[in-house]
C-alpha cells in the first residue's frame, strides 16, 4: 500500500471506532473526519495517533481518547452560536473539535507550556476561532462568561460553583465528576429558570482538576 492508502485505512479505522463507541452525531464525526489528531501528538506516542486510546502529553498530563471526545462533544448539543468554555486545554485537540461546531471557543489550562503548544496548533490549522489561555479554570473565566456550553476535561469531586454561575440559563455543561484516582461519572448539568439537572452519562477517567497554576506557570 502507499502511505496515501495507508493514511485513508487509518482514517477510516478511526471513525469507524467512534462509531462503535456511540459517535454518531454526523456533525461531530464531520468534526472529527476533518481535524487530524496527529499533530496534537508530539514525540514517542505520536504514530498511535489513530488509535482510540488516551495517549500522554507534556506537562505529565493525558489527551482523551477519541470516542471520549467525541462522546463529550455530542452530549453538549453544539449550535453553531455557541460560545464555549473548555477548562483543560491539554493537547489542544478538544478545542479544536469544538471550534468547527461552535462560533467561539474559549480554552483554559493551568500550564503555560500547554497553552502555548496548543496556540501554535490552532495557528497552524488556521482555527481562528479559538483564544487559549493558561488560567486556573476552576474559576471560569469570568471576563468572557457567560457561556452557552462549558466542557471540563479534568475530574472535579463537584461541579466547580464558579462554573455553575457562569453558565447561560439554558446551557450545558459536561464535567467529569469524582475522586481523581477512582472511575469517575461524565454528568451533564443543564441550568433552567429553576436550576440545575443533573445527568450521568457514562463512567469515565481523567486526570484530576488541580488548583491554581502549574509549577512551570506560577
Ligand atoms: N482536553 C484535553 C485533555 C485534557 S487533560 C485534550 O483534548 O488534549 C486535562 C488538562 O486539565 C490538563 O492539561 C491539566 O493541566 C488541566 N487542568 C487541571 N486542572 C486545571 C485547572 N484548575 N485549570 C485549568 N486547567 C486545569
Amino acid at each position: 500500500m502507499t502511505s496515501h492508502d495507508q493514511i485513508a485505512e487509518r482514517k477510516m479505522q478511526f471513525l469507524y471506532a467512534l462509531r462503535s463507541k456511540g459517535v454518531t452525531d454526523t456533525r461531530v464525526l464531520g468534526a472529527m473526519e476533518k481535524i487530524d489528531r496527529g499533530p496534537f501528538i508530539r514525540g514517542y506516542f505520536s504514530d498511535r495517533a489513530y488509535e482510540d486510546m488516551p495517549l500522554p502529553i507534556a506537562c505529565g498530563q493525558t489527551i482523551s481518547q477519541p470516542s471520549v471526545v467525541g462522546l463529550m462533544t455530542q452530549a453538549l448539543k453544539l449550535s453553531p452560536r455557541d460560545k464555549v468554555l473548555e477548562v483543560g486545554t491539554g493537547s489542544g485537540y478538544q478545542a479544536a473539535i469544538l471550534s468547527q461546531l461552535a462560533r467561539r471557543v474559549y480554552t483554559v489550562d493551568r500550564h503555560r507550556r500547554l497553552v502555548h503548544e496548543a496556540s501554535q496548533i490552532f495557528r497552524s490549522m488556521d482555527l481562528t476561532n479559538i483564544t487559549a489561555l493558561t488560567a486556573d479554570g476552576s474559576f471560569g473565566l469570568p471576563d468572557q462568561a457567560p457561556f452557552d456550553r462549558i466542557i471540563v476535561t479534568a475530574a472535579a469531586e463537584d461541579p466547580p460553583g464558579p462554573l455553575l454561575a457562569q453558565l447561560k440559563i439554558g446551557g450545558i455543561m459536561v464535567v467529569p465528576v469524582g475522586q481523581s484516582d477512582a472511575v469517575q461519572s461524565l454528568i451533564r448539568v443543564t441550568r433552567s429558570e429553576d436550576g440545575f439537572d443533573y445527568d450521568e452519562l457514562r463512567p469515565v477517567r481523567f486526570v484530576p482538576l488541580v488548583e491554581g497554576l502549574g509549577r512551570d506557570t506560577a
